[in-house]
């Protein structure tokens, strides 16, 4: 890279792009090796795993969220009981700690 500076004063534009260029090929191949060296790794663990072999590391695995998803009972909207009282459809009531939306005449 101090070699792109110095030649860019030596009005060597050429040369200098040529060096910025083979850099960042460098970088993105790099990049390419290391997916490619991981996902080889990833492989050999599920190989051993199916085959009932010891294997170091870890096999990579999706993040699960765990949303608590209710449906309302009296309009069949999905609702988060967690995030929210009343249904957003409808208006019912959710009683804390109980799974079921119970519906409210008043008002
Ligand atoms: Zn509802």
């Amino acid at each position: 890279m101090i070699a792109v500076l110095f030649m860019l004063d030596a009005n060597q534009p050429a040369w200098a792009v040529a060096c910025l260029i083979a850099g960042a090929v460098s970088v993105l191949q790099g990049i390419a090796i290391n997916m490619l060296f991981k996902a080889g790794a990833e492989v050999t663990r599920l190989l051993k795993k199916s085959n009932g072999l010891k294997f170091s590391g870890e096999i990579s695995q999706p993040v699960i969220r765990v949303v608590a998803d209710y449906v309302c009972s009296v309009c069949g909207a999905s609702a988060n009981v967690d995030a929210q009282t009343k249904c957003y459809k409808c208006g019912a009531r959710f009683e804390p700690g109980s799974i079921k939306g119970k519906t409210e005449s008043s008002s």
